[in-house]
């Protein structure tokens, strides 16, 4: 250890993907110093080519990005609004429709690519006092009296008031402090990929539910959708073998033909899907955000917008500490994890409960679900409460 060049910061966040480095950005603006450590290299984000990751991001998640100063970076010809949301069940004659208008809102959410905000994010941490040592995995986490030590692969040991771990499902960090989790496997593998559309979009994100299978067509500028279609992984694996065209002909069909024919824009890609739940938020010296504390199913498009807020909550924390604070303390991290808890198990509780409720097999199930659509459809003021959930 003596060999070993060593640098102290506040906060060490490990993790350059979306939710860590937005962390980075909140806290540094806060003054704090922060190191980012990141495993992979910087990449480059800005292409003319359609990103087919694409996120459904909340106002509220819109108005914190904006307040960061990163949403003036992503280019705005790129971004989409969501105006209203057509949620159709397999069995009901007509389709859920939430509209923006109807809750007096200009729009539902906004439709960005992962390049975009990458891109974006990166320009803002560059104008910011931020350490950066990239290209350098952590190898090991250990304590001295009142810091935190993080080993690099490079041989480089930072030392910080706390942690803040940001390094996605698998999390390192995690699994180093041997915080368990919840894991469920959905047996769905998400297809990802976007496509020219025949009929306009009309700025709707229109989602499909059936048995175990939801697909979603979100709008893209360019007569463009994003398309998120979860299913099981036999079902997926036999379409990911079907040329581009014969797949867009099964997404027409699933589709039921409401966006006309459908041209493939870019290629399609496969993510395996699981929820994963840290039992505990925070360590010593510790805070889980991002998908290392949490990764959702992408029915709901919520992910990153609840990595976001776990970013919101931490940054306001911090707020709150006074000069002689160390920030690392467990009573002062527990006030996180407290607010944080909430959040994770009703988002858990609703992608979980919508795949079952929509997606069962079950007779009484389906009448259920396709009943409740038609009766939701009819009333304005339960369809205020959904938008006011999906926009939170
Ligand atoms: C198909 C699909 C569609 C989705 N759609 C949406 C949507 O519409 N809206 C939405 O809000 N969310 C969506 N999500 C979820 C969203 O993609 C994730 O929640 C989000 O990307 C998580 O970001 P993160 O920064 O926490 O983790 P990641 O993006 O995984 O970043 C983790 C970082 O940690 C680094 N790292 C890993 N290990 C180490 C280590 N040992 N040392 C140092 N660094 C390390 C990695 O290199 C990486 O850069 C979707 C997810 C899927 C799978």
């Amino acid at each position: 250890m003596a060999n070993k060049t060593q640098s102290v910061f506040d906060v060490a966040v490990v993790g350059a993907g979306l939710v860590g480095l937005a962390a980075a950005i909140a806290l540094a603006e806060q003054g704090k110093r922060i190191v980012l450590v990141d495993a992979k290299e910087r990449a480059g984000y800005t292409s003319s080519t359609w990103d087919a990751r694409i996120y459904a991001i909340t106002p509220s998640t819109e108005a914190f990005l904006k307040a960061l100063g990163v949403w003036a970076f992503v280019n705005a010809a790129r971004i989409n609004p969501v105006k209203a949301m057509d949620l159709w069940h397999e069995g009901a004659s007509d389709s859920l429709n939430l509209l923006a208008d109807d809750a007096n809102l200009d729009k539902l959410a906004c439709i960005v690519e992962n390049n975009q905000l990458m891109h974006a994010l990166w320009e803002r941490v560059d104008a910011l006092d931020v350490t950066m040592v990239l290209g350098s995995p952590c190898t090991d986490i250990e304590y001295q009296d009142d810091t935190v030590v993080v080993d690099l692969v490079n041989g480089q040991q930072i030392s910080a008031s706390l942690l803040v771990a940001a390094d996605g499902v698998n999390s390192f960090v995690r699994q180093q402090l041997g915080l368990a989790t919840n894991d469920k496997d959905f047996d769905q593998v998400a297809l990802v990929a976007n496509y020219v559309v025949e009929k306009a979009h009309g700025n709707i994100a229109r989602q499909w539910f059936s048995p175990h299978e939801t697909l979603a067509l979100l709008p893209l500028p360019q007569q463009q959708v994003s398309m998120v279609w979860a299913l099981e992984t036999e079902r997926a694996k036999q379409l990911l073998s079907l040329s581009e065209e014969s797949l867009a002909e099964q997404v027409e069909v699933q589709a039921r033909g409401q966006l006309g024919q459908l041209k493939a824009a870019s290629k399609t890609y496969s993510f395996p899907l699981h929820q994963i739940t840290a039992s505990k938020l925070i360590a010593e010296r510790v805070v889980l955000i991002g998908d290392s504390a949490h990764q959702v199913h992408p029915m709901a498009g919520q992910g990153a917008n609840l990595g976001f807020r776990d970013v919101m909550s931490l940054a306001k924390l911090m707020t709150s500490s006074h000069a002689l604070q160390d920030i690392g303390d467990a009573t002062f991290l527990r006030r996180y994890e407290r607010d944080r808890k909430a959040d994770v198990v009703s988002m858990n509780t609703l992608t979980s409960g919508l795949d079952y409720f929509f997606s069962s097999n079950n007779q009484l199930m389906k009448r259920l679900a396709t009943s409740s659509m038609e009766q939701l459809e009819k009333r304005l003021s339960m369809k205020n409460i959904l938008i006011k959930q999906a926009v939170a």
